[in-house]
């Protein structure tokens, strides 16, 4: 597959300005629109851009899982109705099912709560070739976990782990430290923050609860956590100011419009795979003569009238040759 150099500009065009510049320092609500997209461009057109990223990366993912050298890890965090699930549903859409494995983090249970805190996701990290979807992550800990300061408490960390401001800054250190080796060892890792407005929430949770085949996605805990959302404006500021690096940026997705939501989560997921540019395995001569001993084989084993390769045979057919 050839991807031009004048589509990855595209991409990139459509992607930069979501990039969290690594060491800037983030204002939530106010450096980021919720409901931005790329000027000019229309929802229809957005679409049809959607579909051939999907394609892209189904191609991709073929040869990423041939190549079996280096994994790619997207790590979702949002708030509730912010369309993490859509997302994955949508982006992954045409991919084998074989090379991506989803795994989704909620409340910790006590086995989990007695490990340290990187524990549970590392068991859950891809393998090469593979891409590993986390729906929530490890960033739940610099998250959900500074709103409530009741879930630090059931941590129980040793001496200064217990509240303090110097908590946050560790774990950012560790978080990046962790991000580090996992990309000096071969494995990609794609960030993406939902960014949903608090009255498309409010739509969303209201529509949730209007319709009756919804209901099932609404939980009362969802306008509990909402109760917090100045807090968790704050917790997301300080996480991306502190977490975009050069070797795993972070990227703030637009989520009050799906159509665009989507297209920019498969954007910035196709340019890291362009990135990684995987290749097939070239096969060295002697698993070439391997092959072509094989195919002697299996000709020999026609039986009369058949084709001795009807591949061979099919695609000369096609070609319009008559196959000598
Ligand atoms: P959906 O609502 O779309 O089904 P979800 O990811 O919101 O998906 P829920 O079961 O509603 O799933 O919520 C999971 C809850 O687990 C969230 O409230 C989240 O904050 C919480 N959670 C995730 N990780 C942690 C963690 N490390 N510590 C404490 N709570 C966590
Ligand atoms: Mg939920």
């Amino acid at each position: 597959m050839n991807v031009s150099d004048e589509r990855l500009l595209r991409i990139d065009e459509v992607i930069e300005p979501l990039r969290v510049k690594p060491g800037s320092k983030v204002h939530l609500p106010g450096d980021f629109d919720p409901a931005f997209k790329t000027a000019g461009l229309k929802k229809k057109r957005g679409v049809e851009l959607l579909d051939e990223g999907i394609t892209l990366l189904a191609e991709y993912q073929d040869r990423l899982a041939a190549q079996s050298s280096e994994g790619v890890l997207v790590v979702l965090q949002a708030l509730d109705a912010a369309g993490k699930d859509g997302t994955i549903r949508h982006v992954m859409t045409g991919v084998n099912p074989q090379g991506v494995a989803v795994q989704g983090f909620k409340v910790p249970s006590d086995e989990e709560l007695s490990h340290n805190f990187l524990w549970r996701y590392v068991s859950a990290l891809p393998k090469r070739g593979q891409i590993a979807i986390f729906n929530r992550s490890y960033y739940e800990e610099v998250l959900v976990v500074r709103v409530h300061p009741d879930l630090l408490a059931r941590q129980r960390l040793p001496g200064a782990g217990h509240g303090d401001g110097d908590v946050w800054a560790a774990r950012y250190r560790d978080i990046n430290a962790f991000e580090r080796h996992l990309t000096d060892n071969g494995f990609r890792i794609v960030k993406l923050f939902l960014n949903i407005s608090k009255e498309e929430q409010r739509r969303r949770f209201l529509r949730r609860i209007d319709l009756a085949e919804k209901n099932w996605k609404f939980s009362g805990h969802d306008v509990a956590e909402r109760r917090h959302w100045d807090e968790y404006q704050h917790a997301f500021a300080a996480m991306l100011s502190h977490t975009s690096t050069e070797h795993a940026p972070r990227y703030v997705i637009p989520a009050d419009r799906k159509w665009f939501e989507r297209l920019a989560a498969a954007a910035v997921l196709v340019k890291t795979l362009a990135d990684i540019d995987p290749q097939y395995p070239a096969v060295s001569e002697k698993a070439r003569r391997d092959l072509l001993t094989a195919k002697t084989e299996l000709e020999q084993q026609a039986a009369p009238g058949v084709p001795a390769d009807p591949f061979a045979a099919e695609v000369a057919a096609a070609s319009g040759t008559t196959g000598k």
